[in-house]
Order: structure tokens, then C-alpha cells, then sequence
């Protein structure tokens, strides 16, 4: 692979190429999985990026390799003129594509501005096709809106993949629904273990549905699935079946992680720099923007920050130290 001395390199040789950001981590959902119950302990509203300041920084990111942006939060949706946000960060020079990963509550009505805008990929969460499970997973009656959102963004020219996060006793029944919904639409849908990133402190490794649980239901109701070769640093493991209809994609994040090949960077609303999903500290890159460090300032800051990238959690697991709440999704952002 080809180097430079202002790549974005860890010290296990990784490169960052992908930078999540997190706009908000307010939601309009209370996820079992994710958001901690009676939340009031919101990051403060003043403290915020703006979006002159995180497009800021991604020019100085772009300037250090990062190609592609996942905007993400809580929920994305819920920051007022995203659309604004999206066209300022599509016009920066190096950055190949901006996507979203969002609840689709709020998606219906936005979602042919967001792509004018320059979103080319969306991910929508959907854990179940169940309205009475919805409400018990999600706390909001939502599932009829979160469908027409998915089927109104089907119709769009954008990628569009579900992104289900599998939990025993939950959902896993539903996994062949997901299948069907796949083939029935050609949406792919990911399948993703849950993590220790709840804010409810409720995860236990026997709520973990591992991929190869997963497969195995699969090739039993569907015939075998074919592995898809696809970005080595694409958390998603893709695979079709022999008729070719249908996608299918698994985050093994407990049972096979996949941190030898990560490649991503995060940033809190507030802005602050997270170099794995699983690190405790972080880097307070709004500060430098407050202070007017200058770029090459801030350059040389993010390259020594990254260069102490952890390990991932495939260190925690072979520490045996997974427990829950490790770390919260709704503020870094998934
Ligand atoms: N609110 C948006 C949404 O739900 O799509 C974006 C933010 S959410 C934190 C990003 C992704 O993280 C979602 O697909 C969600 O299902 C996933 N997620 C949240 N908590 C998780 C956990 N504990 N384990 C695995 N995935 C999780
Ligand atoms: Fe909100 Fe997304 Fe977390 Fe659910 S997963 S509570 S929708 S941020």
C-alpha cells in the first residue's frame, strides 16, 4: 500500500481512511442497546461543533488521507440543516463519499434533500418488523414511519442497507424476516452483535447472537451462504445466495472483531477525538479550533493522537474484561 508521512497511522500500522461524526448524541429513540434510561446528562448544547468547525476539520482530516465520512449520532436527524452540513463537506477536496446512519423516524420527509445535498449511502436501523417489539426495543411507536422511510429511500438513487443489531430473546427469531426483506427488495441488511456500548448496562455475553449462530439459521432456512469479497476494512462480512437474491452482512465485533483491520476515526457533537470505539480517553479537538490553532497545528496533533490508537476490543476480549456500558454508543457515535 502505498505511504505518506501525513497518513493518519497507529503505532499497529493501521491507516485511518473513514471518519464517523457525531452531530448530536440527542435521539428520538431510547434503544434497549444503546441509550441510558431517564437520560439527562446531555452534552451541553453550547458545546456543540458547528458546522463551519467540524467542516473545518475534515478538511484538515481530508488533508491527512480520511476519504469517507459516516454522519451519525444519537440521532443524526434531530440536528436542524444537515443539508447544510452535507454540501459544505461534499466540496472538500479528497473526500470520496459522506453517508449517514440513521433511525429513520425523521428520514421520510428529508431524504431527497439529504441526497441533493450529497449523501450517497444510508444505513437505517431496523431491529424487528414486530410493532409491539418495536416499542419494547425502541420505546417509541414508530415502526410504520421507520418502513415508509425505508421504502421512500429504496426508491432513491442512494445506497441503502438496515443495519439490525441481534439480541437473544429479543429478535433473533425474526433473522430469517431480515433474509426475506433482503431478497423481497435487494436492501442488504447487517446483522450486527451486540456490543458493551449500552447505556443501560443490561449487555451480557448471553444476549450475544454470534455470526456463526447467525449462518448456521441462515443456511438452514435459505440454502448456503457465498462470502462476498469486499473491503478488507469494512466492518460488514457480505455474503449472497446461490440464486444470487439478496445480501446479507454480519458485525462480528464479539465473536471475530475485526480491529487488525479498522481503519476508522471518531468525533464526539462536542468535539472531541475518539480513535476506537472501545478507548475511554479522548482528545478535545474543539479546544484547538476555540484556542485558533492553526491547521498545521492541528495536523500534527490528530497524526500524534492516532498514533496511540489502542489495540481494539479484541485486547479487552482477550483480557476477559468485556462487561457492559463499556463505553456510549449515543455519544460517539456508532
Ligand atoms: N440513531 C442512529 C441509528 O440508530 O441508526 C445512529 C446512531 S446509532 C448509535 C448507530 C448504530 O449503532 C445503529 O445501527 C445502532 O443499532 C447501533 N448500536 C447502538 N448500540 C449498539 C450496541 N450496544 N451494540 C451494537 N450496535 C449498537
Ligand atoms: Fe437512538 Fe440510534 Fe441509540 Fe437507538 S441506536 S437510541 S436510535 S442513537
Amino acid at each position: 500500500m502505498p505511504t505518506s508521512k501525513n497518513d493518519l497511522r497507529d503505532s499497529f500500522g493501521r491507516i485511518a481512511k473513514k471518519l464517523r461524526i457525531s452531530v448530536t448524541d440527542r435521539c428520538n429513540m431510547r434503544c434497549i442497546y444503546c441509550m441510558p434510561y431517564n437520560n439527562t446528562n446531555w452534552l451541553n448544547q453550547q458545546n456543540l461543533l458547528s458546522f463551519d468547525q467540524i467542516s473545518h476539520l475534515v478538511k484538515i482530516f481530508a488533508s491527512l488521507g480520511i476519504e469517507n465520512i459516516k454522519i451519525t449520532g444519537g440521532e443524526p436527524l434531530v440536528r436542524n440543516n444537515l443539508t447544510l452540513l452535507i454540501k459544505s463537506l461534499s466540496s472538500i477536496n479528497g473526500i470520496k463519499s459522506i453517508s449517514m446512519t440513521t433511525n429513520g423516524l425523521l428520514l421520510k420527509d428529508k431524504v431527497i434533500d439529504l441526497k441533493e445535498s450529497g449523501l450517497d449511502g444510508i444505513n437505517i436501523s431496523l431491529d424487528t418488523f414486530d410493532p409491539i417489539r418495536f416499542k419494547a426495543m425502541s420505546g417509541i411507536d414508530g415502526l410504520d414511519t421507520v418502513m415508509e422511510s425505508i421504502k421512500m429511500t429504496i426508491h432513491q438513487d442512494i445506497r441503502v442497507k438496515i443495519n439490525t443489531v441481534v439480541i437473544k430473546g429479543w429478535n433473533d427469531d425474526e433473522i430469517p424476516q431480515f433474509v426475506k426483506f433482503s431478497k423481497e427488495t435487494g436492501c442488504p441488511v447487517k446483522f450486527i452483535e451486540f456490543m458493551p456500548l449500552d447505556g443501560t448496562g443490561i449487555w451480557s455475553k448471553d444476549l450475544v447472537v454470534s455470526k456463526d449462530e447467525m449462518i448456521e439459521k441462515i443456511n438452514n432456512d435459505f440454502g448456503r451462504l457465498n462470502s462476498i469479497a469486499n473491503d478488507k476494512a469494512d466492518p460488514a462480512r457480505l455474503y449472497n445466495f446461490e440464486d444470487g437474491v439478496g445480501t446479507i452482512g454480519f458485525i462480528p465485533s464479539i465473536t471475530k472483531p475485526f480491529c487488525q483491520d479498522c481503519d476508522r476515526v471518531r468525533i464526539t457533537a462536542d468535539g472531541n477525538l475518539y480513535t476506537c470505539l472501545f478507548e475511554k480517553k479522548s482528545y478535545n479537538l474543539r479546544q484547538l479550533l476555540d484556542e485558533g490553532r492553526s491547521d498545521e497545528y492541528i495536523s500534527k496533533y490528530l497524526r500524534e493522537c492516532v498514533t496511540k490508537k489502542p489495540e481494539g476490543i479484541i485486547k479487552i476480549i482477550k483480557n476477559h474484561s468485556l462487561k457492559p456500558n463499556l463505553n456510549n454508543m449515543y455519544t460517539i457515535g456508532g
